[in-house]
């Protein structure tokens, strides 16, 4: 367990699309564990592996009630839409409202390999789809409706 450098929005390797995980190995697991150290050490909501300059399809999410690990997660469904600020921990001291789908759902996988289905409204359906538009090197201020201050 360890926290790693959370890489910030200059930083090309935020612009990459991630490569699924094809196996589960150690360092999968590793990096789940300190994407996790980390994202609680910064006080985030979430955090995507190229934050920390791993291009893999890997997120983890605790929007406060308990931690989510994504392992190469694909919407299945959105609908609705919901406006509200959003920051991220790779643009330290920025925000600026963007609209979402208010509701998301996920298939992913877990640590273990088991498919799982994840699914949230509001800031849970937010977190889901900013983190996983991390893995295609998508940044919210792409999607902002204005300049934050
Ligand atoms: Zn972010």
């Amino acid at each position: 367990m360890a926290i790693r450098k959370i890489r910030i929005s200059t930083d090309e390797v935020l612009r990459k699309v991630c490569k699924p995980v094809k196996e589960i190995t150690p360092n999968v697991l590793t990096l789940l564990d300190d994407m996790a150290d980390t994202m609680y050490d910064a006080n985030g909501v979430g955090l995507a592996a190229p934050q920390v300059g791993v291009l893999k399809r890997v997120v983890v999410i605790d929007i406060g009630e308990g931690l989510i690990e994504l392992i190469n997660p694909e919407f299945i469904e959105v609908s609705g839409s919901q406006t509200d600020h959003e920051g991220c921990l790779s643009i330290p001291g920025h925000s600026a409202p963007v609209e979402r789908p208010n509701y998301a759902k996920v298939r992913a996988f877990d640590r273990e390999g088991r498919e799982i289905i994840v699914e949230g409204k509001e800031l849970m359906a937010r977190a889901l789809c900013h983190e996983i538009d991390h893995l295609d090197g998508i940044l919210y201020i792409d999607k902002a409706m204005e300049e934050g201050e």
